[in-house]
Protein backbone atom coordinates (compact mmCIF):
# COMPACT_ATOMS: atom_id res chain seq x y z
CA UNK A 1 0.00 0.00 0.00
CA UNK A 2 1.39 3.52 -1.02
CA UNK A 3 -0.28 6.92 0.48
CA UNK A 4 0.84 10.45 -0.34
CA UNK A 5 -0.01 13.52 2.12
CA UNK A 6 -2.76 15.76 0.61
CA UNK A 7 -2.77 19.46 2.27
CA UNK A 8 -5.83 21.28 1.19
CA UNK A 9 -9.03 19.80 -0.47
CA UNK A 10 -7.23 21.03 -3.29
CA UNK A 11 -4.47 18.86 -3.60
CA UNK A 12 -6.75 15.99 -2.84
CA UNK A 13 -9.23 17.05 -5.81
CA UNK A 14 -6.09 16.85 -7.92
CA UNK A 15 -4.98 13.76 -6.72
CA UNK A 16 -8.42 11.96 -8.01
CA UNK A 17 -8.09 13.89 -11.02
CA UNK A 18 -4.44 12.19 -11.73
CA UNK A 19 -6.66 9.27 -11.26
CA UNK A 20 -9.96 10.10 -13.20
CA UNK A 21 -7.50 11.24 -16.07
CA UNK A 22 -6.96 7.35 -16.42
CA UNK A 23 -9.91 5.90 -16.06
CA UNK A 24 -11.38 3.13 -18.66
CA UNK A 25 -14.72 1.47 -19.05
CA UNK A 26 -15.07 -1.01 -16.21
CA UNK A 27 -12.80 0.44 -13.91
CA UNK A 28 -13.45 0.10 -10.09
CA UNK A 29 -12.49 2.66 -7.42
CA UNK A 30 -13.71 2.14 -3.48
CA UNK A 31 -13.62 5.11 -1.80
CA UNK A 32 -12.89 4.23 2.17
CA UNK A 33 -12.42 6.63 5.25
CA UNK A 34 -14.60 8.30 7.59
CA UNK A 35 -17.34 11.03 7.04
CA UNK A 36 -15.55 14.23 5.95
CA UNK A 37 -12.43 12.10 5.59
CA UNK A 38 -12.48 13.71 1.86
CA UNK A 39 -13.91 11.28 -0.34
CA UNK A 40 -16.30 13.04 -2.54
CA UNK A 41 -13.55 15.45 -2.80
CA UNK A 42 -11.52 13.01 -4.09
CA UNK A 43 -14.92 11.48 -6.34
CA UNK A 44 -14.95 15.44 -7.34
CA UNK A 45 -11.09 14.80 -8.85
CA UNK A 46 -11.68 12.11 -10.44
CA UNK A 47 -15.27 13.81 -12.36
CA UNK A 48 -12.58 16.80 -13.74
CA UNK A 49 -10.15 13.91 -14.53
CA UNK A 50 -13.23 12.31 -16.67
CA UNK A 51 -13.54 15.93 -18.53
CA UNK A 52 -17.19 15.98 -16.72
CA UNK A 53 -18.37 19.86 -16.58
CA UNK A 54 -16.49 21.78 -14.05
CA UNK A 55 -19.92 23.60 -13.68
CA UNK A 56 -21.63 20.40 -12.48
CA UNK A 57 -21.55 19.76 -8.89
CA UNK A 58 -20.21 16.42 -7.20
CA UNK A 59 -22.05 15.49 -4.26
CA UNK A 60 -22.48 12.63 -2.25
CA UNK A 61 -25.28 10.80 -3.21
CA UNK A 62 -25.99 9.47 0.03
CA UNK A 63 -29.78 9.29 -0.41
CA UNK A 64 -29.71 8.55 -3.84
CA UNK A 65 -27.44 5.89 -3.97
CA UNK A 66 -26.17 6.46 -7.59
CA UNK A 67 -25.30 10.03 -9.23
CA UNK A 68 -24.29 9.52 -13.23
CA UNK A 69 -21.87 11.87 -14.28
CA UNK A 70 -21.83 12.61 -18.12
CA UNK A 71 -17.53 12.91 -18.87
CA UNK A 72 -15.69 11.27 -21.47
CA UNK A 73 -16.91 7.98 -20.51
CA UNK A 74 -19.63 7.88 -17.70
CA UNK A 75 -19.21 8.14 -14.07
CA UNK A 76 -20.92 6.05 -11.91
CA UNK A 77 -20.58 7.79 -8.40
CA UNK A 78 -22.01 5.64 -5.51
CA UNK A 79 -22.50 6.60 -2.23
CA UNK A 80 -23.48 3.06 -0.06
CA UNK A 81 -23.56 4.88 3.74
CA UNK A 82 -27.31 4.02 3.84
CA UNK A 83 -27.01 0.53 2.13
CA UNK A 84 -28.83 -2.26 4.73
CA UNK A 85 -29.34 -5.51 4.72
CA UNK A 86 -29.31 -7.35 1.21
CA UNK A 87 -25.86 -6.71 -0.18
CA UNK A 88 -26.42 -8.48 -3.17
CA UNK A 89 -25.21 -6.55 -6.18
CA UNK A 90 -27.65 -8.39 -8.84
CA UNK A 91 -30.19 -7.82 -6.59
CA UNK A 92 -29.49 -4.05 -5.79
CA UNK A 93 -29.20 -3.76 -9.62
CA UNK A 94 -25.69 -3.19 -9.60
CA UNK A 95 -24.46 -5.42 -12.24
CA UNK A 96 -25.47 -3.31 -15.17
CA UNK A 97 -22.65 -0.44 -13.77
CA UNK A 98 -20.24 -2.38 -12.57
CA UNK A 99 -19.67 -4.40 -15.32
CA UNK A 100 -20.56 -1.58 -18.02
CA UNK A 101 -19.87 1.38 -20.42
CA UNK A 102 -18.31 3.20 -17.31
CA UNK A 103 -16.36 3.45 -14.27
CA UNK A 104 -17.35 3.50 -11.15
CA UNK A 105 -16.29 5.07 -8.13
CA UNK A 106 -18.21 3.73 -4.73
CA UNK A 107 -17.68 5.73 -1.33
CA UNK A 108 -18.73 2.79 1.47
CA UNK A 109 -17.72 0.43 -1.19
CA UNK A 110 -17.24 -1.95 2.05
CA UNK A 111 -21.13 -2.46 2.47
CA UNK A 112 -20.41 -4.61 -0.27
CA UNK A 113 -18.48 -7.05 1.18
CA UNK A 114 -17.52 -9.82 -0.86
CA UNK A 115 -19.92 -8.58 -3.47
CA UNK A 116 -16.79 -6.39 -5.39
CA UNK A 117 -15.19 -6.83 -8.23
CA UNK A 118 -11.87 -9.13 -7.97
CA UNK A 119 -9.71 -6.11 -9.33
CA UNK A 120 -10.35 -2.96 -7.99
CA UNK A 121 -8.42 0.24 -6.87
CA UNK A 122 -8.98 0.76 -3.13
CA UNK A 123 -8.53 4.55 -1.60
CA UNK A 124 -8.52 5.15 1.82
CA UNK A 125 -8.60 8.68 3.45
CA UNK A 126 -7.78 9.61 6.74
CA UNK A 127 -7.40 12.68 8.79
CA UNK A 128 -4.02 13.78 9.16
CA UNK A 129 -4.71 17.34 10.56
CA UNK A 130 -7.67 19.86 10.43
CA UNK A 131 -6.68 20.28 6.51
CA UNK A 132 -4.37 17.26 5.47
CA UNK A 133 -5.49 14.02 4.48
CA UNK A 134 -3.49 10.53 4.04
CA UNK A 135 -4.46 9.30 0.54
CA UNK A 136 -3.49 5.60 0.54
CA UNK A 137 -3.55 3.16 -3.07
CA UNK A 138 -4.03 -0.52 -2.65
CA UNK A 139 -4.78 -2.72 -5.72
CA UNK A 140 -6.42 -5.89 -5.72
CA UNK A 141 -5.23 -6.64 -9.61
CA UNK A 142 -3.40 -5.93 -12.26
CA UNK A 143 -4.98 -3.58 -13.78
CA UNK A 144 -5.58 -1.57 -10.29
CA UNK A 145 -2.02 -1.77 -10.06
CA UNK A 146 -1.31 -0.36 -13.09
CA UNK A 147 -3.94 2.92 -12.00
CA UNK A 148 -1.99 3.35 -8.51
CA UNK A 149 1.20 3.10 -10.03
CA UNK A 150 0.65 6.09 -12.84
CA UNK A 151 -1.16 8.30 -10.36
CA UNK A 152 1.88 7.77 -7.92
CA UNK A 153 4.32 7.81 -10.38
P1 LIG B 1 -16.57 12.33 2.75
O1 LIG B 1 -17.18 12.15 1.39
O2 LIG B 1 -15.42 11.40 3.01
O3 LIG B 1 -17.58 12.27 3.86
P2 LIG B 1 -16.11 15.07 1.90
O4 LIG B 1 -15.21 14.95 0.72
O5 LIG B 1 -17.56 15.31 1.64
O6 LIG B 1 -15.91 13.77 2.84
O7 LIG B 1 -15.62 16.22 2.85
C1 LIG B 1 -14.28 16.46 3.17
C2 LIG B 1 -14.23 17.76 3.95
O8 LIG B 1 -12.91 17.97 4.46
C3 LIG B 1 -14.57 18.94 3.07
O9 LIG B 1 -15.29 19.88 3.84
C4 LIG B 1 -13.18 19.51 2.71
O10 LIG B 1 -13.20 20.90 2.48
C5 LIG B 1 -12.40 19.20 3.98
N1 LIG B 1 -10.95 19.04 3.77
C6 LIG B 1 -9.97 19.68 4.45
N2 LIG B 1 -8.77 19.30 4.06
C7 LIG B 1 -8.94 18.37 3.10
C8 LIG B 1 -8.05 17.59 2.30
N3 LIG B 1 -6.71 17.67 2.42
N4 LIG B 1 -8.59 16.73 1.41
C9 LIG B 1 -9.94 16.63 1.29
N5 LIG B 1 -10.84 17.32 2.01
C10 LIG B 1 -10.35 18.19 2.90
MG1 LIG C 1 -19.09 11.60 0.73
Amino acid sequence: MSCVLTKSQEETVALGARLGRLLQPGDFVALVGDLGAGKTQFAKGIALGLEVDPETPVTSPTYTILNIYDGRIPLYHFDLYRLEGAHDVEALGFEEYFSGDGACVVEWAERLEDDLPADLLTVTLNHAGVDERSVCFEASGPRARALAETVLA
